[in-house]
Formats: C-alpha cells, structure tokens, sequence
C-alpha cells in the first residue's frame, strides 16, 4: 500500500511505478506496507481512505466525550462546601486526613484528598499553614 503526500492511500504492485490516483503524483509517495494478497491489500486502502467526513465526526465526539469527563471530575462548589465544612477542624483549618475522612464520608472518590487541596489552594480557597495544615478562607 502506498501513501501519496495528497493522503490518498493505494495498492500498487511492489516496485511499480505508481501515479497516484488523486493528484496523479509520483515523487511524494511512500510505502506504508506491504500485502501478500490482494484482498488484504484491497481492505487495507479502503480503511485507509476513510471519508474526511467520518475522522471529523469522530473527532468531534471524542472531543466532546473528553469534556463531559473532564467536567465529571471537577466538583460543584456545593460539593466542596460540604466537603470543607465537614472536615474542618475546631480552629477552622483543615488537614489532608481530615479532608480525606469528610471525602469518604461524602463517598466522593472523584479524586484524592492531596488533589482536592491542590485545587482549593490554586483557586485560593484556602491557604497553606503548615505542610499538614490549611485555613479555609472562605
Ligand atoms: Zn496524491
């Protein structure tokens, strides 16, 4: 099978001096394998020559398959006043164990305590104390 820089992809005897049937080309093509069988070699082009159409449709999905996850993951700021409020300490500061029990409490186990104060501190909500220790802030 032969691969025209076009992105046509055609059957060709080995060794054979090709055009491709698209833009008739000869200069930019490549061999992308090999058949022992022309039916192989037959299923193979026509897999490879997949509508535009049908690799953007798929793509498109994907895409928005892969946003719905993303947006799966994250939490509602709901959800993490009830975590926060759940695992807050007298002192009003939390620790990663504290954090963890309110996340099992909740049953959440979208991600790890230490991701969830990752996110809280990037997103200021809450501030650093000690390597054990977070004030809430809001
Ligand atoms: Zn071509």
């Amino acid at each position: 099978m032969l691969r025209c820089q076009c992105g046509r992809n055609f059957g060709s005897r080995a060794n054979s001096n090709a055009n491709c049937p698209r833009c008739n080309k000869k200069t930019s093509l490549t061999t992308i394998k090999s058949f022992s069988s022309s039916s192989e070699l037959r299923d193979a082009v026509s897999k490879a020559n997949v509508p535009d159409e049908i690799i953007n449709e798929l793509s498109s999905r994907l895409a928005s398959y892969e946003k719905s996850e993303r947006s799966n993951e994250g939490f509602t700021s709901d959800d993490i006043n009830k975590i926060l409020s759940l695992a807050k300490l007298p002192d009003d500061s939390i620790t990663l164990s504290s954090l963890n029990e309110s996340m099992i409490k909740l049953n959440i186990k979208k991600m790890s305590a230490e991701r969830l104060i990752e996110i809280l501190e990037t997103s200021s909500m809450v501030l650093r104390n000690s390597n054990t220790s977070w004030s809430v802030l809001q």
